[in-house]
């Protein structure tokens, strides 16, 4: 049966971008006759914490959203990424990536680049060019590293790709943003692009709905999709809600916790109307 989902990361309580988030998920399974799923997320095993699984899904659940489904937990997932990585890897299209933040903040201020360039900086991809050996030596010795998708490589062997937003139309797949994007990590066979690529196809997400910050992830998805033979979902980039200075609410910006909400005697009928009244963007 053809789903939707809101798939949150457990690394703390929810705010009104979620409340919005969740309801158009809702909003979105009722309009197509997909059923609701939720689904965490918690591949970060530094940042996420189990407590806030349970407290996510009863903020959700005062919100009047549960999962029609199982709730399937990407940290219980590892092995299936696992096979997805593996599949990646024998189509020749990855690479390690050894460079630590500090080598890539490096690179950009001798590029003529500000320190603060990095965020959303695309990596220029220097391991690209390691020989076999010494990337075998290097992993060998236990370096820490990142997997990456050669994102050429990968581009020629997919030929060119498109997807579509239901609100923007379709977007030819492009990596300008991201480069080389991270599918893996020493630790862990995955990324959240990897993971949530993996998923949306196992749990037949027809239609992902999510926050319009992550409009170029798509790319990266879309570009999955095609090497492993996936079904390709429509998307559905919704506006974003902001605080009363214009900022996108963040936890670590201490936006409000539904919780707070609550405990502060607000209804969710209230609270959802609260979240769209302050979501902007596309307009
Ligand atoms: N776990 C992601 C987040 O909390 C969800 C992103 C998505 O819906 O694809 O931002």
């Amino acid at each position: 049966m053809p789903a939707v989902r809101f798939a949150p990361s457990p690394t703390g309580d929810l705010h009104l971008g979620h409340a919005f988030s969740a309801a158009y998920a809702a909003r979105a399974g009722q309009e197509i006759g997909a059923r609701l799923l939720i689904r965490i997320e918690d591949i970060d095993q530094g940042r996420s914490r189990p407590e806030f699984i349970a407290r996510n899904l009863e903020d959700l659940a005062w919100l009047g959203l549960v999962s029609e489904g199982e709730v399937w937990r990407q940290s219980e997932r590892m092995p299936v990424y696992r096979e997805a990585l593996d599949r990646l890897e024998g189509l020749g299209v990855l690479y390690p990536c050894f460079c630590t933040r500090a080598d890539i903040r490096r690179e950009i201020e001798a590029m003529g680049g500000a320190p603060q360039d990095h965020v959303g900086h695309v990596y220029s991809g220097r391991c690209r060019t390691l020989s076999p050996d010494e990337c075998a030596e290097r992993i060998g010795r236990g370096e820490a590293y990142a997997v990456r998708i050669d994102g050429d490589r990968a581009l020629d062997l997919t030929g060119p790709l498109d997807w579509t937003d239901v609100h923007r139309g379709s977007f030819a797949v492009s990596l300008a943003t991201l480069g080389d994007f991270v599918v893996a990590r020493k630790e862990t066979p995955t990324s959240y692009h990897l993971a949530v690529t993996v998923d949306d196809a196992a749990q037949s997400v027809t239609r992902v709905t999510r926050g319009e910050d992550l409009l170029s992830s798509t790319h990266a998805h879309r570009l999955l999709q095609a090497l492993l033979g996936l079904e390709v979902p429509v998307w559905d980039h919704h506006l974003l809600v902001v605080d009363d200075e214009g900022r996108r609410l963040a936890k670590r910006l201490g936006s409000p916790s539904l919780r707070d909400m609550r405990e502060a005697g607000l209804s969710p009928q209230s609270v959802l109307e609260t979240a769209a009244a302050r979501a902007i963007g596309r307009a």
